[in-house]
């Protein structure tokens, strides 16, 4: 296990994506490389339909590429089976949305807890853990409130310890602030990173905000399917 914990968090090779459009094929990644170290984070800066979703989805093992390969903590996923790749996706990768997609009829604490439930620990353990994330999150007032009875912020925040709360070793953040004010954004943002540093686990942001990216550890864009450093 040694080998695979010294292993980068996220490896993608080489990878290529395509989508039919009309009659033709829309090639939105055609090779791009991606290597991420343990504990960078890395804001992902391009102009909306550059395929920042696409890459964070495949890196995610939520979509396959048409031909490369993607290595979590320096193990190959594309050969893996779909129940694999779910495993892999539960203990070992993070992720958040623009879209909090907290589940509505369950309290903050819950929604975080329940990640760590599916995965098999025990209900007071994992609510001990729950507590301590959303602590952190400044969230303590709110574990009893459901995402309904939060503000836009405040759900986000919810959302980002939910996708640590089973340590993952890899955080993927899609456009996590694009719905927030500038001022919230910002604060939600000190807050994921604050987190991510505190976890020492890496992480790939998708961000518009020039400003917010320019605090992260590297810079990388999408020009013409290929990931480049900026
Ligand atoms: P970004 O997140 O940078 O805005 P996306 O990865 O969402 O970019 O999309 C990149 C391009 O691929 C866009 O032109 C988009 O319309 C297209 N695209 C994304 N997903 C699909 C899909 N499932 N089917 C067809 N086209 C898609
Ligand atoms: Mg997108």
């Amino acid at each position: 296990m040694q080998e695979a914990h010294d292993a980068p968090p996220l490896e993608l090779v080489d990878i290529r994506k395509s989508f039919s459009e009309g009659k033709g094929r829309l090639n939105v990644l055609k090779g791009a490389n991606l290597t991420l170290y343990p504990g960078q984070i890395v804001a992902l800066v391009a102009p909306s339909g550059a395929g920042k979703s696409t890459l964070l989805q495949i890196a995610g093992l939520l979509e396959r590429p048409d031909e490369g390969e993607v290595y979590i903590g320096g193990v190959a996923c594309g050969r893996a089976s779909d129940s694999q790749r779910t495993a892999i996706r539960r203990n070992d990768i993070g992720f958040v949305y623009q879209f909090h997609h907290l589940l509505p009829e369950f309290t903050a604490l819950e929604n975080v807890a329940l990640p760590q439930l599916i995965r098999g620990l025990d209900r007071k353990e994992a609510e001990e853990r729950s507590r301590q994330l959303l602590g952190y999150m400044r969230l303590s007032e709110r574990v009893t409130h459901r995402p309904a009875e939060l503000s836009g912020g405040e759900r986000q925040r919810v959302a980002i310890a939910r996708a640590v709360a089973n340590a993952p070793r890899l955080l993927l953040a899609d456009e996590p602030t694009g719905n927030l004010d500038p001022k919230t954004a910002a604060y939600v943002f000190d807050a994921l990173v604050a987190l991510v540093r505190a976890s020492g686990l890496a992480a790939v942001l998708a961000t518009h905000n020039l400003e917010l990216a320019e605090r992260m550890d590297r810079r990388i864009t999408l020009e013409d399917g290929l990931v480049l450093e900026i």
